[in-house]
């Protein structure tokens, strides 16, 4: 190994020395409970794809914009593929998304707790972010995310870490009232029932961030999709570039949309039943998980670190939080199979509170 030199490395852009890398969020275990992934797997077309790799013809590069791709989540969507640009994963889009519609200097507003990733996007791009907490009733705070003179304003729905989908109302008033950008995060979308792929049809500032990493089983592959307004959407490729999503992804993904969604609708409905027994149980035991439309629980806990390390000690990984706007210590849990849940609870045990 080379040792590296004694010369300074080059300074950064100002600001960049704030950034952090991502941390790993659990430490091995053999039950991870920590990431919101499909712990069904992946679905039987897409591994059928996978087992087929050179099929795909990965010597030359992929479509520089995924148009295959885009006309079969076009179809899943129910818009037209104008109105789809994918990416390398959702996070891609999201900052691309930011990238393009942000000026440096400028103001992202979003809720707070919400999807991490935010703020960092927000800065690699310039921007700094408002947070607002969340009202008494759970749902967005649109007067303050409206009077926040933000550029772009990001909503998550269902949210993550919380669980709870914002109201229709307030999703439409914010969209309606604003000029710039909204970003609506639909990672999990296909967990709850109300659809919000109207809204971009009818609000041409909407963009809405959606993925295959939850629960179409594909976070290896890194496949996140926007839908909006064709004039937003092309914006958007701009600033992601060509080739972003890998042939086989591509791949895969098409094949999945075309025949693996019976499956996923199989995996929701166990995904549901298992959410609201879960929660039941929690209840029993003293807990006070949040309501959730998402595949994740987040109870809270008021001795988090002990409770996140007794659960590793023994095998299961789970998201910790030590503290979130307005809930303080509290651990995420995703849905899984009945028995991880099992194994779950008999190592969480009764409330010490
Ligand atoms: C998991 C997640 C994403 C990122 O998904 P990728 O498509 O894997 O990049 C985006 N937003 C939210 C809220 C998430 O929970």
């Amino acid at each position: 190994m080379t040792a590296g030199s004694e010369r300074a490395t080059p300074t950064t852009r100002v600001g960049f020395d704030r950034l952090s890398l991502y941390g790993e969020h659990v430490a091995a275990c053999s039950t991870d409970l920590s990431d919101n992934t499909n712990l069904w797997g992946t679905p039987p077309a897409a591994q059928r794809v996978l087992g087929n790799v050179s099929a795909v013809g990965v010597s030359r590069y992929p479509s520089a914009y995924t148009s295959d791709l885009k006309t079969a989540i076009s179809t899943y969507v129910g818009v037209e593929p104008a109105m789809i640009a994918t990416g390398c994963g959702s996070d891609n889009i999201l900052d691309s998304a930011i990238r393009a519609f942000g000026n440096s200097g400028g103001t992202l507003a979003c809720c707070d707790p919400t999807f991490t990733m935010i703020p960092v996007f927000a800065q690699l791009n310039g921007l700094t972010t408002t947070l607002c907490r969340f009202g008494d009733d759970g749902d967005i705070p649109v007067d303050e995310l409206l009077s926040s003179r933000a550029e772009i304003i990001y909503i998550c729905s269902p949210n993550n870490p919380t669980g709870a989908s914002a109201s229709v109302d307030g999703i439409e008033t914010v969209a309606s009232s604003f000029g710039g950008l909204v970003i609506i995060d639909q990672a999990y979308a296909e967990y709850s029932s109300v659809s919000l792929t109207p809204l971009v049809v009818r609000h041409p500032n909407v963009l809405i961030a959606r993925t295959m990493s939850k629960v179409f089983g594909m976070a290896g592959l890194r496949i996140g999709y926007g839908i909006g307004n064709p004039g937003i959407i092309r914006e958007i490729e701009k600033s992601r570039g060509p080739y972003m999503v890998g042939a086989t992804a591509q791949a895969a993904a098409s094949a999945a949309l075309a025949e693996d969604l019976p499956w996923i609708s199989n995996v929701v409905a166990e995904t549901l039943a298992n959410r609201s027994r879960l929660m039941a149980e929690l209840v029993t035991l003293g807990y006070a998980p949040l309501r959730s439309d998402a595949n994740f629980v987040l109870i809270p806990v008021a001795e988090e670190p002990q409770v996140t390390r007794r659960l590793l000690d023994n095998g299961v990984g789970v998201r910790s939080f030590s503290h979130l706007a307005g809930i303080g210590g509290a651990i995420r849990v995703t849905i899984g199979p009945w028995q991880m849940m099992q194994q779950f609870l008999d190592i969480l045990g009764p409330s010490g509170k």
